[in-house]
């Protein structure tokens, strides 16, 4: 489902090179939730960027749901683009725009009629049990609330994937917990392959099935989360 191929990224400043990703090979099945963890500056958030090319990478190969990503033009970028949502830890919300009109953007940007939209942001918007907030501002809700919206809308086209960058790092240890099952429900209800990084045990213990963990750039150890707790 998610297959990347020899990945390289370095970064150039004046004379100095850095290479934060070297050579990683991943294989993500569909449905899976798939966790990346390492230390900060081990590369996790560059890695999660250049699958959805928000970083270009130097050298390799990526194909989510059969599209080689590393092959589209801006237009076919765009267009695949609506297939991978994305949350962040800091949700990224428009300030501007109530919640219905967050979860209603990436719908008009993709063309939708005004009806459908209204349709799709009511259905969403239950599916994360915010049915009722669809007039509040992302600065009258918590914490949790907020990411709840950034799921919403990253759900909104019906992607293929889900990456999530440290979604849950800004949230105190309760609303984590909301979240990660929240996470679990929609991978269950829509068999949505979810991707998401970390730097905490808790998390990827919580809800991934897979790993791999991330290490200056390289991939040091990948298998299933079971197996790797119970290493001695
Ligand atoms: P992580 O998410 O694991 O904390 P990052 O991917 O954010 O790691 O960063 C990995 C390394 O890449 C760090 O050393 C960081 O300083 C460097 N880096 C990230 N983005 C840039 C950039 N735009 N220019 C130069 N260096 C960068
Ligand atoms: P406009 O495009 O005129 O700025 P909005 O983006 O606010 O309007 O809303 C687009 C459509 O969605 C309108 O028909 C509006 O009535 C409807 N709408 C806005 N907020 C909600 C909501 N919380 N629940 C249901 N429908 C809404």
């Amino acid at each position: 489902m998610i297959v990347v191929n020899n990945l390289t990224k370095t970064f150039r400043n004046g004379q100095l090179t850095t290479t934060v990703l070297d050579r990683i090979h991943l294989r993500v099945e569909k449905g899976d939730i798939f966790g990346i963890i390492g230390f900060s500056g081990a590369g996790k958030s560059t890695l999660i960027r250049c699958l959805n090319r928000l970083e270009e990478p130097d050298t390799g190969r990526i194909e989510i749901g059969g599209s080689v990503i590393t092959d589209l033009n801006e237009r076919e970028l765009r267009l695949a683009r609506r297939k991978i949502g994305m949350i962040f830890q800091q949700f990224n919300l428009l300030d501007a725009k109530t919640v219905y009109q967050n979860v209603a953007f990436p719908l008009e940007v993709a063309g939708h009629s005004k009806a459908f939209i209204r349709e799709r942001v009511r259905e969403i918007l239950d599916l994360v049990q915010l049915g009722d907030k669809g007039d509040m501002h992302p600065s009258q809700l918590s914490g949790g609330q907020k990411q709840r919206v950034g799921i919403a809308r990253a759900l909104a086209n019906e992607p293929d994937v889900l990456l999530s960058d440290e979604a849950t790092s800004a949230l105190d240890p309760q609303t984590t917990y909301s979240i990660l099952e929240l996470l679990k429900d929609i991978n269950r209800q829509l068999n949505l392959t979810i991707v998401l990084i970390t730097h905490e045990l808790d998390v990827l213990q919580h809800v991934c099935r897979h790993m791999a963990v991330l290490e200056s750039g390289r991939i040091v150890e990948t298998g299933t989360v079971d197996k790797f707790f119970l290493q001695p």
